[in-house]
This record gives structure tokens, C-alpha cells and sequence, in this order.
């Protein structure tokens, strides 16, 4: 914290009031997408947090996972493996479900992607309650990977304070207010 790095990715952030429905503060990071210092900014940071770690795995998280996952993939010399929504992977698949504010949904993996014993990330764009990444760590952790940490650009009150999910390191970039 105190990097003015963070004050610029925050401000490229849109926040749209009651979107997809009412009482909803829906963070945009199509914005920050727009503005390439930003963006660039955000893909630095974690990729100064992770290059050091051994990291042979980026799990990205369907769809905004995969715009910040796939760059952070490159810079460090890892594969990236997609989580994705149910139906969407061609080949064998594992699948987590999770439990939303209304109903529940699934996140699925190609067998064979992850091999056991690797070191793994997971990124999104936001953690709220945690239920997605829970779901994409043990995923991983089912093929015999080790999850290092989940990664997010914005972690929403809920999760304020909590710097854990199943046992794993949260790393958040900034949080709303
Ligand atoms: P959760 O599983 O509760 O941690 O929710 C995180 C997932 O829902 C992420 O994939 C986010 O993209 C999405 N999400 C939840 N709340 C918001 C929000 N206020 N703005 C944008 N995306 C959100």
C-alpha cells in the first residue's frame, strides 16, 4: 500500500450503481482495460509479486480472470489453464460447484492441463464472498496442485479483513469503499 500505482488503478475502475440488478455496486474493470497505464500497472504489480515464486500455473477465472490471468501467464514463464463455465471445454472435464446469492454455479477444468505438484495461481478481476475462488482452488487441489494464492484486482467489504479462502493467501489490489 502507499503506491501510487494502486491510486490509478482504483481511479480506471468504474463503479455503475444497481447493475445487473438493483442494491448491486457493479465494478467495472472494462475501464480499467481502456486505459493502458492502468491495466499495465495492474498486470506489473502481480507479476512482481509472482515471477520470484515458482509459479508453473495461472488459473484464470471465466471471463475477467482471463484478461488479467493470460498477460500475468506470459510475463512469468507459466501456462495458463482456463476455469471455465459449465459446457464451454471441449475435453474431459472436472467441475466444483459454488453456491451464489440466488441458485448456485459451476466452474469446470480440463483433466490433464494441471499436472500434480504444481504451483498454482488463481486470478480474478473481484472476490466477494469467495465461493468462486474456493471453487477454483479445489479444483486444482484435486489434481494434486498446490494452490499459492488467489489474486484480485478488487476485493469487495465482504472479504474485508479476510486475507484467506480454504486456507490460501488472498492478495487484493484495492477495495471499494
Ligand atoms: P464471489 O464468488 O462472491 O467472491 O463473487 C466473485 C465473482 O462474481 C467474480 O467472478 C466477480 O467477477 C463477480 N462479482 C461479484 N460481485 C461483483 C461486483 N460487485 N462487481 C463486479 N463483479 C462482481
Amino acid at each position: 500500500k502507499g503506491d501510487p500505482r494502486l491510486q490509478a488503478i482504483s481511479n480506471a475502475i468504474r463503479v455503475v450503481p444497481h447493475f445487473p440488478k438493483q442494491g448491486i455496486m457493479f465494478q467495472d474493470i472494462t475501464t480499467l482495460l481502456l486505459d493502458h497505464k492502468a491495466f499495465k500497472h495492474t498486470v506489473d504489480i502481480f507479476v512482481d509479486r509472482y515471477k520470484g515464486m515458482d509459479i508453473s500455473v495461472v488459473a484464470g477465472v471465466e471471463a475477467r480472470g482471463f484478461m488479467f490471468g493470460t498477460a500475468i501467464a506470459l510475463a512469468i514463464g507459466a501456462k495458463f489453464v482456463p476455469l471455465r463455465k459449465p459446457k464451454k471445454l471441449p475435453g474431459e472435464v472436472i467441475a466444483e460447484a459454488y453456491e451464489l446469492e440466488y441458485g448456485s454455479d459451476c466452474l469446470e477444468m480440463h483433466v490433464g492441463a494441471v499436472e500434480a505438484g504444481e504451483r498454482a495461481i488463481v486470478i480474478d478481476d473481484l472476490v466477494a464472498t469467495g465461493g468462486t475462488l474456493s471453487a477454483a482452488i479445489r479444483l486444482l487441489e484435486r489434481v494434486g496442485a498446490q494452490v499459492v494464492e488467489c489474486g484480485c484486482v478488487i476485493g469487495l467489504r465482504e472479504v474485508k479483513g479476510q486475507r484467506r479462502l480454504n486456507g490460501k493467501p488472498l492478495y487484493i489490489l484495492v477495495e471499494p469503499r
